[in-house]
């Protein structure tokens, strides 16, 4: 495709939208007769205090290199920028003569204050601006109750959001895009500094395959296997789920995409056997419901009672070090923590269960273990990842009630029978029988002597009594149930 190369030009402005297929801001440029340049800014500093964590920014580096080479080859360029958002979409606009600004709306409080910020800025310097839905099905403010108030409980968010779905074909990718203006001002790849120096990023590498071709190949694995998505999602030690998460956060497929190829393909479409795995979606939806109406729920409790909640202190250090490093000596938690170290994503039955032994029996803030996700998951999103925890802690929208404390044991034995999720990573557990795979701490001495294990040595012994914690958690829910004037404890791990 060739146009002048004066001609003015529209700037489609990426970010967590890295994709060419259904792309609602490239597309209304394609759609106009414009000229689309796909620019993407790091700013970092921006999102704070939720910049990207180490897992995502290997993420987002490899995403970055696969749309380049996608835009590449289609004609087009992937314009790199980073420093301060406006100025850079000002000099931008002025070096590659720019009329109109589009990009695709994100939720994030400190964003939605940003864009609307720029958004005024760059209107009031003469450029036209759109922002468009594209990374959820539903605006957070498309659904509300009957009193006009957001939701709080999913089931009904989704009673009213399940019957709007339409699985409408979602645009294709263009076939070819207009050559760029030559000489565009662009920084090489590396210069943002994503990388991590850490080896560890050798195991993500492993593990995923970033951008828009990954995605969509992860999407067409799962949809051979949708039917069973309801049997298999809470067994860790089998790939039942779809492992779309990060694709899903970096918007290299969207949630459009995967309800139309799911409406066209499972059997009996969105409300047959692939419905548990539609309802999953709808959490993702209700998690951006929730952030949008309620920002200040990635620091705070939803639940204004929790501010109060009286956390451990003496030991917390050492607890939530064993509890990252996966040796806690309670396996189920520790094969997820290593899990999450080395592939970057964990199960979400056992995400719960790590959750739950860390804000309960530990009596460890969720705040902390928050933190720790949004380092290391390639996944990591605000708007799930508040919701995951808060829920887990029994503090949030819909959340499990703080008293409902879930034993690690009985999970294992009951989502993990023979332990084979457990010796995949606890690899010094292998030897040990299923009866004892889930409490090695439980075994005779003769168990573990043939097992080649000796508890201390070569796994540690608990580091938390189950019995004890759960015991210490409930009275600590009680005391401030009975609104006792408890002090704010929360040992600062930021
Ligand atoms: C403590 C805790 C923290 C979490 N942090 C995150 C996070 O940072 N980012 C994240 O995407 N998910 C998070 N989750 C939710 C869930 O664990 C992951 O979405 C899921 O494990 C990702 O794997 P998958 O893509 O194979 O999921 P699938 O089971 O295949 O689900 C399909 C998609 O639905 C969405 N989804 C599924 N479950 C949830 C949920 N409970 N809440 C919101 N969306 C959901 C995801 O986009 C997921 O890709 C968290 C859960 C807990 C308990």
């Amino acid at each position: 495709m060739r146009t002048p190369t004066d001609s003015p030009t529209t700037l489609i402005w990426l970010r967590r939208d890295l994709r060419l297929a259904d792309n609602p801001a490239l597309a209304l440029a394609l759609a106009h007769g414009e000229r689309p340049l796909v620019l993407y800014i790091h700013a970092p500093e921006e999102e704070a205090p939720w910049a990207p964590g180490a897992a995502s920014r290997w993420w987002l580096h490899q995403s970055l290199a696969s749309l380049e080479q996608r835009l590449r080859a289609l004609g087009g360029q992937l314009i790199l920028a980073a420093g301060d958002s406006l100025a850079m979409l000002r000099a931008t606009a002025k070096a590659t003569n720019a009329t109109a600004v589009y990009w695709n709306r994100l939720y994030d409080p400190a964003l939605v204050a940003r864009d609307s910020r720029i958004k005024q800025a760059l209107r009031g310097g003469g450029l036209r601006c759109e922002s468009l839905k594209a990374q959820v099905l539903f605006e957070p403010w498309e659904l509300a109750t009957g009193a006009g108030q957001p939701y709080r409980v999913f089931s009904a968010f989704w009673r009213k959001a399940a019957p709007r779905l339409d699985g409408a074909p979602p645009q294709p990718s263009p076939i070819a895009l207009p050559a760029p203006p030559p000489g565009i001002p662009s920084l090489p790849l590396a210069a943002l500094g994503l990388l991590p120096r850490h080896p560890w990023a050798a195991g993500l590498g492993q593990a995923w395959h970033p951008g828009e071709p990954g995605a969509q190949a992860l999407l067409d694995a799962f949809l051979g296997n949708a039917e069973h998505y309801g049997e298999q999602r809470d067994l860790p030690a089998v790939s039942g789920t779809s492992r779309l998460a990060p694709h899903l956060h970096f918007g290299e497929i969207s949630p459009r995409q995967v309800i139309a190829a799911l409406a066209a393909e499972a059997p009996g479409g969105l409300t047959g056997a692939a419905e548990p795995f539609v309802r999953e979606l709808g959490w993702r939806e209700f998690a951006h419901h929730l952030l949008y109406h309620y920002p200040y729920t990635p620091q705070e409790p939803l639940d204004p009672r929790f501010a109060a909640f009286p956390w451990r202190t003496d030991g917390a250090e050492a607890l939530l070090a064993a509890w990252q490093a996966g040796r806690t000596g309670i396996p189920l938690v520790d094969a997820g923590m290593r899990e999450l170290w080395q592939t970057g994503w964990m199960h979400n039955r056992v995400r719960m269960v790590v959750a739950a032994l860390l804000t309960k029996q530990m009596r460890l803030p969720w705040q902390a273990g928050a933190r720790w996700f949004w380092d290391t998951l390639v996944d990591a999103d605000l708007a799930a990842n508040t919701l995951g925890w808060q829920w887990s802690a029994g503090c949030g929208a819909d959340a499990a009630p703080y008293f409902r404390i879930f034993n690690p044991v009985r999970q294992g034995e009951r989502f993990d029978p023979q332990g084979d999720y457990v010796r995949r990573w606890c690899p010094e557990l292998a030897a040990l029988p299923a009866p004892w795979i889930h409490s090695p701490w439980a075994a005779p001495d003769a168990t573990l002597h043939r097992a080649g294990l000796r508890l201390g040595r070569d796994y540690p012994a608990p580091v938390v009594d189950l019995v004890q914690g759960r015991a210490e958690a409930l009275a600590a829910w009680e005391q401030l149930k009975g609104g006792s004037p408890v002090q704010a404890t929360r040992p600062a791990f930021d």
